[in-house]
């Protein structure tokens, strides 16, 4: 698989973790959870197709300019798990130092069960699982819709082969931008020191003592 379908890529996003993220979207998601905020990129035709080496000289762009984060979301990114693989694996060999979240509707259980997908996990360092439920949203969860999505560190969860999973902590914390604006919850400090934050042009709430 050589080409993805995506609907764009964007830099120096602050909306899928406490990093300066370039986030490709990906289209198509054949999940469809009732209150989704992306139901335009439902359809697997959305957006358009898009060669892998095109999307890592537009990731590197990004890179290069100061993001210190790759994020997929979607759509549903392990629709596409084929050529996500062979993206990952050619970023990784690009940039191993960069930190790659996954977003899924999937919970990691479910994922897990299918070989393609254990592969690409294996390629990442953070995965947000799980569908969007309404009746579980909370607006002040930062990086995620709804109480059940679980932010799961790949990392740590690999060495015993996702037996046991790590989680981060998403709760408390706030990163604002050097203008003041807020920027998103940033809670994920078990990972991404503050030092960093602070690098890409975030700085923690002080009165959250951090
Ligand atoms: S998995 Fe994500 S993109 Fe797909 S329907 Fe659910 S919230 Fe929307």
């Amino acid at each position: 698989m050589d080409t993805l379908r995506i609907s764009q890529i964007q830099h120096s996003s602050f909306a899928e973790g406490p990093r300066c993220n370039t986030t490709v979207w990906l289209a198509g998601c054949s999940i469809r959870c009732p209150g989704c905020f992306n139901p335009e990129l439902w359809n697997p035709d959305a957006g358009h197709p898009e060669g892998i080496q095109a999307l890592l000289n537009s990731i590197s762009e990004g890179i290069a300019k100061g993001d210190n984060g790759l994020a997929l979301v979607g759509g549903e990114p392990f629709d596409q798990v084929a050529g996500l693989t062979a993206l990952l694996t050619a970023f990784n060999d690009a940039f191993p130092e960069v930190p790659v979240t996954l977003y899924s509707g999937y919970s990691i259980e479910t994922l897990l069960a299918v070989d393609e997908n254990r592969t690409l996990l294996d390629l990442a360092d953070v995965l947000v699982d799980g569908p969007f439920l309404l009746e579980r949203e909370q607006e002040d969860l930062g990086y995620r819709g709804s109480r059940n999505q679980r932010v799961i560190d790949l990392v740590r969860s690999r060495a015993s082969r996702y037996t046991e999973l790590h989680l981060h902590n998403w709760d408390n914390l706030i990163a604002f931008l050097p203008d003041g604006s807020l920027a998103g919850a940033a809670p994920m400090l078990s990972m991404f020191a503050v030092d960093e934050a602070a690098e890409c042009g975030l700085h923690m709430n002080p009165k959250e003592g951090v």
